[in-house]
């Protein structure tokens, strides 16, 4: 068997073609242009790319995307003032402070200093909570990225077994709320899933993962799910991104797993494009909301 590949970036083009259209009715509706903040907090090169790419990907569909750079020697009280201001400007709608910070940063209490309606990462524990609750504010830009592929793709969840590699708070935990919960955005045949959250921990995961018809590798671990591991047929999304030399390889073994799954997400063109049109989403949203729409 050879697998169908579920073009991610092609799905994030139709995603923001969409959203752009949305943009220009609520600045018709309303005249206000959503506006995203990004924080960029020291020099990774990788965060530097993210941001650029959301900044790029705001103006793509018409939003607003300001990235404040800050060096890293800058202070925990300096991070808290500067996230107390964005707070309190109504211009901003959607906050976003690019992690890991620089060493001697504390992310934690500048995440939960950040607005809840303006929290488009979707971290807040408010925000959290009301995502376990079933009454989500905004949705975690990535979880909801992979429901995202599932549901253009036509792969339906319930009544599916789901096992989840990784249990992070960014990805495992809240896409295990997603796909378990009783309804979606996409109505109850892309929620309604009976789901295994495996994470380091969990033994004979190989086992685990056979018993599985989607199978999610969300572990930064390269490559760690095969096609040994699959039941034949399976869905397979990996949210992985690791750098391995110069190459970005997922935490699935795309030549083994392809031969085996049903269908299955490329690593880079999967996930990825995904993660940021969701982010975008949720600026609307917050848009949307504060004009109490
Ligand atoms: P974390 O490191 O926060 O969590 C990894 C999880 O995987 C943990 O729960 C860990 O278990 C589990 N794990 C690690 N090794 C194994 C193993 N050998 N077997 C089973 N479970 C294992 O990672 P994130 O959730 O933040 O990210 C996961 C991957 O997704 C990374 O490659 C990251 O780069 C990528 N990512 C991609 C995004 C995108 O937009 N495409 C967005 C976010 C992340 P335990 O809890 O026991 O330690």
């Amino acid at each position: 068997m050879t697998a169908r590949i579920l073009d991610g970036k092609a799905i994030s083009q139709q995603i923001q073609q969409e959203l752009a259209l949305e943009v220009v009715r609520l600045r018709e509706q309303t005249g206000v242009t959503p506006k995203l903040v990004a924080v960029l907090t020291g020099d990774d090169p990788a965060s530097q790319v993210y941001v650029r790419n959301k900044e790029r990907a705001c103006q793509r569909v018409g939003m607003q995307g300001v990235v404040h750079r800050l060096p890293a020697e800058t202070s925990q009280a300096e991070l808290l003032a500067l996230v107390g201001k964005l707070n309190a400007d109504a211009a901003v709608h959607g906050i976003l402070v690019q992690l890991p910070l620089p060493r001697g940063l504390d992310a934690t209490p500048i995440l939960d200093g950040i607005d809840p309606a303006k929290d488009v990462d979707c971290f807040h524990p408010q925000n959290v909570g009301l995502l376990a609750q079933g009454r989500p504010r905004f949705l975690p830009c990535t979880p909801h990225g992979v429901q995202q592929i599932l549901f253009r793709s036509g792969l339906p969840t319930a009544g599916k077994r789901v096992v989840i590699v990784g249990r992070s708070d960014i990805v495992g935990k809240p896409l295990a709320l997603l796909l378990a919960a009783r309804t979606s955005p996409f109505g109850p045949e892309y929620a309604n899933a009976t789901v295994t959250l495996a994470h380091s921990r969990t033994p004979e995961l190989a086992e685990v993962t056979r018993g599985a018809e989607i199978v999610v590798a969300a572990a930064g671990q390269p490559e760690l799910v095969t096609g040994e591991m699959l039941t034949p047929g399976a869905t397979v999304i990996d949210v992985g991104v690791n750098r391995v030399g110069d190459k970005l390889v997922g935490d699935v073994e795309f030549a083994s797993a392809s031969r085996v799954a049903g269908a299955i997400t490329p690593v880079p063109g999967g996930v990825g494009p995904l993660t940021i049109a969701m982010l975008l989403g949720n600026t609307l949203t917050a848009a949307r909301l504060a004009a109490g729409l």
